[in-house]
């Protein structure tokens, strides 16, 4: 089993986002990690912070700050990784360290995993736009994509993956 640091929908709101952030040294999520990685010589070279909805689901998320410590920018897959269900870029103000996720931002990510949830729905990896991942014209990784964007870019670049 691999360990993970489980934090609600509310902790994401009521934390700075920095308590998160994968490179902060001195975060909650970094002092686990470094815990579970003494005990278990697990390799941590994925996500292994989980984000459960209202409902007790999890997903994966990484929370990354910018070189210069002016954006967020949030990653959701569902829970094994495999499915890529937003990301999002948020602008800090104030002090990057207690800079604080707003209720409208935290209900846009919370409305995506919902639409994900009850519909299999995801954004295009490219364009953003609103499709069935079930049926999505293709994928690369974790990035599923429209018809459009596959055709025209995406197929291309798939083609060439050895997935090594
Ligand atoms: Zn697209």
């Amino acid at each position: 089993m691999i360990p993970y640091l489980i934090i609600t929908q509310l902790e994401l709101t009521q934390k700075p986002l920095y308590y998160w952030e994968n490179n902060n040294k001195d975060g909650e999520y970094a002092k686990i990690r470094k815990e579970l990685k003494e005990a278990t010589s697990y390799q941590f070279d994925s996500s292994h912070l989980i984000l459960t909805d209202i409902y007790g689901n999890p997903y994966s998320i990484i929370i990354f700050l910018n070189k210069d410590k002016t954006v967020f920018e949030i990653n959701i897959w569902n829970f094994n990784g495999s499915i890529s269900i937003l990301t999002v870029k948020i602008n800090v103000t104030g002090d990057y360290k207690e800079f604080k996720l707003s209720f409208e931002d935290y209900n846009k990510i919370m409305n995506k995993i919902t639409k994900f949830y009850t519909d299999d729905i995801v954004p295009c990896n490219e364009c953003g736009k609103d499709i069935n991942w079930k049926t999505a014209a293709g994928r690369y990784f974790a990035g599923l994509f429209c018809e459009k964007c596959w055709e025209s870019k995406w197929k291309a670049i798939e083609a060439k993956e050895t997935y090594n």
